[in-house]
């Protein structure tokens, strides 16, 4: 005899067809998003779109621009000195039938994007969303508009099959992921908190429990101007901004010696990057002034502001016998990214949630990810008691030229969503 289905099952089975039937749909809004260039500072097309989509869904919609004088005393702060006027955070909620029966869940995605860099680089323009075969190339295809756009359309296929949940979902598209953290942040200060949280960015579907931390720094290197004819009495800043980057090199180098237990099989997980650089002006004049900015990454338990410190007295260290540094030191500027890394427990329920429907969907067991580098599931893996993860589909090149997401595998999220919402917010028959 053939056994029932149990009726979740059948839902989630309507459910899944609406996904598949609305595919091209959420293919076309995903193309949408990345012609929305929401780099640092321009998110407010992007965030009013998502707006606009998440009223549209039904949801209760609150816009709101960060306060800085709120999140600044939170722990998890990362401080910038630019605007925040203009730059909304946008929440919507999806309010339940039943709370007290059912458990909320938190949604979360961030709507900014690192810039294309250079687009002499690109097969395809990075703002259109060009789709070849399976993938669809542009910046923030896959870090991350595409989790964004697979949370809408879970969404959206829960409405359209007309079932009511007992928890509320609450969808966060957030700010300033690339940059500080601060939108993730403000949603916390808002108390916009649930039961579980799911960050859905892309992790080659695999559930994530670790990360560094990041920090961000700005070094300035002083030289001695001059014509390029003066010689010894001329100091090149440039040429010393190098020697302050060999000697983060063997910071960095000193940090990796050792491994947190997370990272054993990791060749190299403290990465130190050097993404920004610029001094001089002239080729026949001996600049005065370098300054790079860099990225360094620090290991879970290690507190971001005591890294700052053994930074700064490493440097000073390194450079004590040094004719030129120890008369003229680097001088250090910290700012935006200071976030710590994490590691949360791999066992609690809503993991099996999310474990059950992977396993519906994939036909084989998850597997838990450490990455190296930070993103917003800190602030709940940290400073909260909430179970969270991130977990997506396939991203490739992100935060490089030519970067695509596997179209596919953001169907399967989509529906991997839409079920974790199904069983942990559980159905209401009111
Ligand atoms: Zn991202």
């Amino acid at each position: 005899m053939i056994q029932a289905k149990n009726s979740t099952d059948a839902i989630k089975e309507k459910v899944f067809k609406i996904v598949e039937d609305s595919w091209s749909e959420e293919i076309d809004f995903l193309k949408n998003l990345i012609t929305k260039k929401s780099t640092l500072l321009h998110e407010e097309d992007m965030q009013l779109t998502m707006a606009r989509k998440m009223k549209q869904l039904g949801l209760v919609v609150d816009t709101f621009d960060i306060d800085i004088s709120k999140i600044s005393t939170m722990k998890g702060y990362s401080p910038c000195d630019w605007s925040y006027r203009n730059r909304p955070i946008v929440v919507g909620t999806l309010y339940g039938k039943d709370k007290i029966n059912g458990k909320s869940l938190v949604l979360n995605g961030h709507a900014d994007v690192v810039s294309e860099n250079s687009t002499r680089h690109w097969t395809y323009d990075p703002w259109e969303g060009t789709i070849v075969g399976n993938k669809m190339y542009g910046r923030g295809s896959s870090d991350m508009k595409c989790g964004l756009a697979a949370i809408i359309y879970a969404i959206s296929a829960i409405t359209s099959a007309g079932i009511n949940l007992k928890g509320d979902v609450i969808v966060q598209s957030v700010i300033e992921e690339e940059a500080s953290g601060n939108g993730t942040l403000a949603c916390l200060e808002k108390g916009y908190v649930g039961d579980a949280v799911l960050v859905a960015e892309c992790t080659d579907n695999k559930i994530l429990t670790t990360s560094v931390g990041s920090l961000w720094l700005r070094v300035v290197v002083d030289g001695l101007s001059g014509h390029v004819t003066s010689g010894t009495t001329t100091t090149n800043a440039i040429e010393k901004a190098y020697e302050v980057i060999k000697a983060f090199r063997v910071l960095e180098d000193k940090w990796n010696s050792t491994k947190h237990p997370a990272y054993e099989s990791f060749d190299k997980p403290i990465r130190f990057n050097v993404g920004k650089i610029s001094g001089g002006d002239w080729p026949s004049s001996v600049p005065s002034e370098c300054e790079f900015h860099i990225r360094l990454a620090i290991y879970p338990d290690i507190d971001p502001l005591h890294a700052q410190k053994e930074v700064e007295s490493f440097l000073r260290d390194y450079f004590k016998d040094d004719d030129w540094f120890s008369i003229n030191p680097p001088k250090f500027y910290w700012y935006a990214n200071r976030n710590a890394g994490f590691d949360v427990p791999k066992e609690n329920p809503f993991f099996d949630v999310i474990k059950q429907n992977h396993r519906g969907i994939h036909k084989e067991e998850p597997e838990y990810s450490t990455v190296t580098a930070g993103n917003d599931m800190r602030f709940y893996a940290l400073y909260t008691d909430i179970p969270v993860t991130m977990y997506g589909g396939y991203g490739y090149n992100m935060h490089a030229a030519n970067e695509y997401v596997d179209l596919p595998s953001i169907k399967d999220m989509t529906k991997l969503i839409a079920g974790t919402i199904i069983d942990w917010c559980k159905l209401s028959d009111i």
